[in-house]
């Protein structure tokens, strides 16, 4: 490496050190210098680029007794944003996000999609995101669906098969102008709890339902993966092992008992706000539904807590909505069967997230990457 790339690469990394001190709260230069320990003349000068491209905003002096008065930086409310988007089986959802965090806009649409081609699918999306876009620089779409992902393909998805193959990033890229980087939902849904600010921790496993079950496995504040994209399968844990057929071609996974299809299904609903309402007027064909949902998901959830020795799990998506009546069938089985649990008892908590998680750890993979490489702010 020669001199002149080593001085670059010392203030790139500089440069990610004040950023992520600014995702982490806004701050005066002597503020941030002591977050960061950076001198305050090194700090200036990393930030001045910054303020001059609209990335950042230097706010008003404020007075603070003694001494001259600190003029706090933040992200520039007109900078650059990030646009996530999500793929599911039975809905389609888009935000924009700001790098500080914020959502700007955010739109969800309940639809089948199964029948769909890959290109009526992207085609929609691509207009669902130009309605949210707005005239700020995008920095890029993060593009989540329920299925294994590799190199901006999906290789298997048991509940979308029609879009195993397709090259949906570089479909999405063609209509937008925009790179597109595509990843699994569960794990953008993890992450959503990580980046940009820690919501559960850093370890615990996020599981939220659609036709399928998700689950992304965070282990020190990193999604983990496994070798090759498939780790966190939790519906495709066998619970019973002559139980029921699954798209996958296996027996008695979790998802064919605690899905929301079969949820719904039991409950004799359509759609989760119907089921809700039902719940809420204490109808028992639909507290059955969600308690034999919870106890099967609490069964699967033991497993992996047995494998994985994390202390909190994260209800997400339709089970954040459900959780009120899920929450103490799936605690019961997991306090039997997670064989830590007698020295510490495994937090159950509800995302904070809602239903736009997956689309806000969509476009939180965009602006994590651009934080962590900041030389994408100023392409
Ligand atoms: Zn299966």
């Amino acid at each position: 490496m020669t001199t002149v790339d080593h001085l670059r690469q010392v203030r790139l990394g500089n440069l990610r050190t004040v950023l992520l001190a600014l995702v982490d709260r806004p701050g005066s230069r002597a503020d941030l210098a002591a977050r960061t320990g950076l001198t305050k003349a090194t700090l200036s000068n990393l930030t001045e680029p910054l303020l001059a491209n609209g990335i950042l905003l230097e706010e008003p002096a404020a007075l603070t007794g003694m001494g001259r008065p600190s003029k706090p930086l933040r992200f520039h409310p007109d900078g650059p944003v990030a646009i996530g988007a999500e793929i599911n089986v039975s809905h389609l959802a888009v935000e924009t996000l700001g790098l500080d965090g914020e959502t700007l806009q955010r739109h969800l649409v309940p639809t089948d999609i199964r029948k769909s081609t890959p290109d009526e699918v992207l085609d929609r999306v691509a207009e669902l995101i130009n309605q949210i876009s707005g005239p700020r620089k995008h920095l890029g779409v993060g593009l989540a669906i329920p299925g294994v992902v590799h190199d901006g393909v999906v290789v298997r998805a048991p509940n979308l098969p029609k879009l195993v193959g397709a090259p949906l990033a570089e479909g999405l890229r063609r209509r937008l102008g925009l790179d597109v980087e595509l990843d699994n939902e569960a794990n953008v849904a993890a992450l959503a709890h990580l980046w940009p600010h820690h919501l559960a921790g850093e370890d615990f496993v996020h599981v939220s339902a659609d036709v399928g079950i998700g689950a992304g496995v965070v282990l020190n504040g990193e999604v983990y993966r496994g070798v090759s994209g498939f780790a966190g399968e939790l519906g495709h844990v066998v619970i019973e092992r002559d139980g029921v057929r699954c798209t996958c071609g296996s027996r008695g996974c979790v998802e064919r008992y605690a899905g929301l299809d079969v949820i719904l299904r039991e409950a004799g609903r359509r759609r989760l706000d119907s089921l809700q309402k039902a719940l809420d007027a204490g109808d028992p064909k639909a507290l059955k539904a969600v308690r034999d949902a919870g106890e099967a998901l609490g069964v699967g959830l033991a497993t992996l807590m047995n494998l994985f020795d994390v202390p909190t799990v994260v209800l997400g998506g339709s089970y954040a909505v459900l959780h009120e009546h899920l929450s103490a069938a799936v605690q019961s089985e997991m306090d039997g069967r997670v064989l830590a649990g007698g020295e510490r008892h495994t937090r159950l908590i509800a995302s904070p997230l809602g239903e736009f998680a997956v689309a806000r750890g969509a476009a939180g993979l965009v602006t994590r990457r651009a934080v962590h490489q900041p030389e994408r702010l100023f392409a």
